[in-house]
């Protein structure tokens, strides 16, 4: 995982360098901190993390950073409702959230790209809508979740 982080931090820092952003201090450390997290998190959660070793950085510079990315196909963006959260795992999956404490889980696949009969469906039910990707959002509780509420449910 440490691995797989670094190795993402140094593809984002030289991408971003070839866009022409200047590599200051303050964006190595944005990108080294998103490259390893992966619970998604909106531009205000990296700020605030940031803030106690650059209290100079503002908000534009970490939200611009990750627009950077995100326009490089380095990065996603998230939609959930409330602020966009990012995600720094653009391999293909889909996500699950829990209803409690809103983690967001990655759930690898082999591919996003939507299937012969999905194109069709769609395109019948969408108005001639041509569909491309399909994510799903799988919403339920996560394990810490359903251990804090298990003390109090009823046995399943
Ligand atoms: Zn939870
Ligand atoms: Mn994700």
């Amino acid at each position: 995982m440490a691995e797989v982080a670094a190795e993402r931090a140094s593809e984002m820092l030289s991408d971003l360098k070839r866009a022409g952003l200047k590599m200051t201090p303050q964006r190595i450390a944005i990108v080294r901190l998103f490259a390893a997290d992966e619970s998604h998190p909106t531009a205000q959660d990296l700020f605030e993390r940031l803030q106690p070793d650059f209290p100079s950085m503002s908000f534009a510079t970490v939200y611009n950073t990750l627009d950077a990315l995100t326009s490089a196909g380095l990065a996603r963006t998230l939609r959930l409702g409330g602020a966009a959260r990012f995600d720094p795992n653009v391999d293909p999956h889909h996500h699950a959230v829990c209803d409690a404490c809103g983690a967001i889980v990655d759930l690898p696949v082999a591919s996003i790209d939507a299937t012969t009969a999905e194109r069709s469906q769609l395109r019948a039910r969408a108005d001639g809508f041509a569909v491309r990707t399909v994510e799903h959002v799988y919403r339920g509780l996560c394990a810490a979740c359903q251990k804090a509420q298990g003390s109090e449910a009823e046995p399943a």
